[in-house]
């Protein structure tokens, strides 16, 4: 484990830099504390760790929906592209090049999977750009290509996360964040999510990713972070992170097979067992 920005990583531009961010909830509850976390342009970055670690928060607070959950921010900060993106409302955020797919595909049910990737676009107004999109959209997911003029609420769980990610990419955003893309898929489905994901990344857009599923995550990103009750509590390389013997227990060993055991995790943790000395 480092406790600097890592030389692979050091040849590239900071996307998104968030500095000690402390996240609360109704005023009271803490969801983050002192948070750090860079995503270099053109990396993926994974979010690992247990139920209600933080990572939704950490996702929120960077897409600028933590007011709508009744969460803020009491500290710290968030630049993406150099500049600070604290208090900038979602949609400016959006244009500015940040998109976010929400856990549990909320996308519109009752909406064609055509009329749901253009009102992913409803931030440009370049409509050749729309066009480019939408095609690069239909391109990555065949499947959404043979089914979009179907209601989107008919279709199964991977083509909803399909259409969820398709509208996000139809803003033309430098930075994704995919929350839980893996949530509830079969593991055929969520291999072909993976590849789309990693193609987008070739593509030029960079991703954080949060996932319960760490071995698709870590299989996919160059660089990941572990938070436990609302701390950074293990970051290194994909390598570094592979090697670690608490990750191998508790995500990638024999027992966990991809899934986590979160309840022993969450104890690990809160004992203690799994924080490191250093803090980044
Ligand atoms: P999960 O995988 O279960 O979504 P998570 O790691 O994304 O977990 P968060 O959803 O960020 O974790 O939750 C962090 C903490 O903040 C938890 O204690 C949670 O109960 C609390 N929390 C999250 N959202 C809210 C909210 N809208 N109001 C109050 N507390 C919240």
């Amino acid at each position: 484990m480092v406790d600097s920005a890592p030389t692979t990583e050091a040849a590239h531009t900071p996307l998104l830099l968030v500095r000690d961010l402390d996240v609360v909830y109704g005023g009271a509850i803490r969801a983050l504390h002192g948070v750090n976390l860079v995503v270099r342009e053109g990396s993926i970055v994974a979010l690992l760790g247990a139920n209600g670690a933080g990572k939704t928060s950490l996702l929120r607070a960077v897409s600028g929906l933590l007011a709508a959950n009744n969460g803020s921010i009491r500290q710290g900060s968030i630049e993406f592209a150099g500049a600070s993106i604290l208090g900038v409302a979602p949609p400016k955020l959006v244009r500015r090049g940040i998109a976010q797919v929400m856990e549990a595909r909320r996308i519109f049910a009752e909406l064609t999977v055509d009329e749901n990737l253009k009102a992913g676009a409803h931030t440009r107004r370049n409509r050749a750009e729309v066009q480019t999109n939408y095609d690069r959209v239909l391109t990555l997911f065949p499947r959404l290509a043979e089914r979009h003029k179907q209601t989107a609420g008919y279709l199964s769980g991977g083509e909803q996360q399909m259409v969820a990610i398709g509208r996000a990419l139809m803003a033309s955003p430098r930075l994704l964040l995919l929350d839980e893309p893996s949530l509830g898929l079969a593991p055929l489905i969520v291999e072909q999510i993976g590849a789309i994901v990693s193609e987008i990344n070739r593509q030029g857009t960079s991703v954080l990713i949060v996932e319960q599923n760490a071995a698709m995550a870590l299989r996919l990103a160059e660089y990941g972070y572990v938070l436990a009750n609302g701390v950074v509590a293990k970051r290194g390389t994909r390598d570094e992170l592979m090697a670690d013997s608490d990750i191998q227990e508790f995500y990638l060993g024999d027992g966990a097979r991809g899934a986590v055991d979160y309840r022993a995790m969450r104890d690990g943790f809160r004992a203690g067992a799994l924080m490191p000395g250093a803090r980044p």
